[in-house]
């Protein structure tokens, strides 16, 4: 009998053990679970500018001020990379114009296109009032701003740094740059209509300023407002 209870005594501890293992098993799997979580951000490190995503508002690199780039260092890697993921992230999205700051690079680099096809898409009523003219890409490193004609145009404006919104924004018709291309060439462009109202868009990134700084307020809107509705 006492080697029966310690047989079943054995057995007992046995099963409390066994149990135990199977929370202990629980209990590292799910240990093991975060910690392989844990080691996956760890291999996959977050991104680091130049980014392939877009900055939204509340980021700082938005409101900062874009320090100057080392003209001698227009042509090198660092700065080349920073143009091409510009240019890159400005195709993906389908946008016309991006600033430095935008891809997390406080940098005064900005980049303007409007293609062919997106004129395309614009009846002929929006082209006129917009003053909406095909762009081929131009880079500018360091530009400087100059208004040729004082008066503005309202219309409505979008950033990809407030993403699903628009408001009216005011912008000057015709404006000059001037800065260096990304082969460190000095150029300038005089601009009027919608690439004017793209310059001024891009060139206020540069000193942390956003479209809604200059809206007029009541004309903002959730591009979507309509869909909530269905
Ligand atoms: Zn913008």
């Amino acid at each position: 009998t006492n080697r029966l209870l310690t047989v079943t005594g054995a057995w007992e501890l046995w099963s409390v053990c066994l149990c135990a293992f199977y929370i202990y098993g629980i209990y590292q799997t799910a240990k093991a679970r975060s910690y392989l979580q844990y080691v996956k951000r760890k291999v996959r490190a977050p991104p680091t500018p130049p980014y392939k995503h877009v900055c939204q508002v509340g980021d700082p690199v938005l409101r900062g001020q874009a320090a100057a780039v080392d003209p001698g260092a227009v042509r090198g890697p660092e700065v080349q990379r920073v143009i091409g993921t510009l240019v890159e992230v400005m195709r993906k999205l389908d946008c016309v114009g991006l600033s430095a700051p935008q891809i997390g690079v406080p940098l005064r680099i900005l980049a303007v296109e409007y293609p062919e096809k997106m004129l395309e898409e614009s009846s002929p009523a929006s082209i006129e009032a917009r003053g909406l003219v095909a762009v081929p890409l131009r880079v500018f490193v360091n530009p400087e701003l100059r208004v040729l004609d004082g008066r503005t145009a309202l219309f409505q404006e979008a950033c990809e740094s407030i993403s699903g919104f628009s408001a009216s924004v005011p912008r000057y018709v015709t404006v000059e740059v001037s800065g260096l291309n990304e082969k460190a060439e000095r150029v300038s462009w005089r601009a009027s209509g919608w690439p004017a109202r793209i310059l001024q868009h891009e060139m206020d990134h540069l000193n942390g300023v956003l479209y809604i700084d200059r809206m007029d307020s009541k004309t903002f809107i959730n591009i979507c407002w309509q869909m909530h509705n269905e």
